[in-house]
C-alpha cells in the first residue's frame, strides 16, 4: 500500500471548508474514499504501524490527506475477550452530512487525539451524544441515513468537523478545558 503524507495542524489548508464532491463519483474520488479506511485499516496492525512508522486513528477525513474535499472514514475495532472475532464499526463516506443530533452533549473523559496533531491538547471536546448523519457509502454502494451514539457519534463529529476545517481543540474551552457539561455523556 502506498502510504500517502498525513498534513499537520500546522498547515493552513486544514482550515479550509471543502468542496463538496460532484455526482456521479468518479472513480478517483470512489478511490480516494477508500484510501482513508484503508489507511486505518492498515494502520490498525501493529506491525505496519511499527513498519511505516505510523499512527493508528480510528477516522480520517481527506483533508487529512491534502485533498480538500467532503470524505471521511471511520474505522473502530472492539477488542472481545470471550471470542476471537472483534467487532468493528466502519464508514466510507461521501458528502457525509449531520442533519439531527440530540440535545443531550457527550465527551471523552481523555480528551481526543488527531492524526493531524502533534501537540496534546488537553480539556473536554464537547459533541452531541447523539447524532444521524446522511452520506453516500462507498461499502455498500448507497445513500444511506446512519444513527450513532456515544463514542462513535464522537468520532463522526471529529471527522465531520474536518471538512469544515474545525479540530478538535477549537472545542475545548480554554479558560476551564475541565468544566463539567451536566446530563452529558460522559466516556
Ligand atoms: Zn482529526
Amino acid at each position: 500500500m502506498e502510504i500517502k503524507k498525513i498534513v499537520k495542524d500546522t498547515n493552513k489548508s486544514l482550515r479550509q471548508v471543502c468542496e463538496s464532491v460532484k455526482e456521479p463519483y468518479s472513480k478517483i474520488d470512489l478511490d480516494t474514499c477508500k484510501y482513508l479506511l484503508d489507511y486505518l485499516v492498515f494502520a490498525s496492525n501493529d506491525e505496519n504501524a511499527e513498519k511505516y512508522n505510523l499512527r493508528p486513528g480510528v477516522g480520517l477525513a481527506c483533508p487529512q490527506i491534502g485533498i480538500n474535499k467532503r470524505m471521511l472514514a471511520v474505522y473502530i475495532e472492539y477488542p472481545s475477550e470471550d471470542s476471537k472475532e472483534s467487532k468493528i464499526t466502519k464508514y466510507a463516506l461521501i458528502n457525509p452530512r449531520l442533519i439531527s443530533h440530540s440535545e443531550r452533549k457527550a465527551y471523552l473523559l481523555g480528551g481526543e487525539g488527531c492524526l493531524s496533531v502533534d501537540n496534546n491538547h488537553e480539556g473536554y471536546v464537547i459533541r452531541y451524544a447523539n447524532i444521524t448523519v446522511t452520506g453516500f457509502n462507498i461499502l455498500t454502494n448507497k445513500n444511506e441515513t446512519i444513527k450513532l451514539r456515544g463514542y462513535e457519534a464522537i468520532v463522526m463529529q471529529h471527522e465531520l468537523d474536518h471538512l469544515d476545517g474545525i479540530l478538535f481543540y477549537d472545542h475545548i474551552d480554554k479558560k476551564d478545558p475541565f468544566k463539567k457539561i451536566e446530563g452529558a455523556l460522559e466516556i
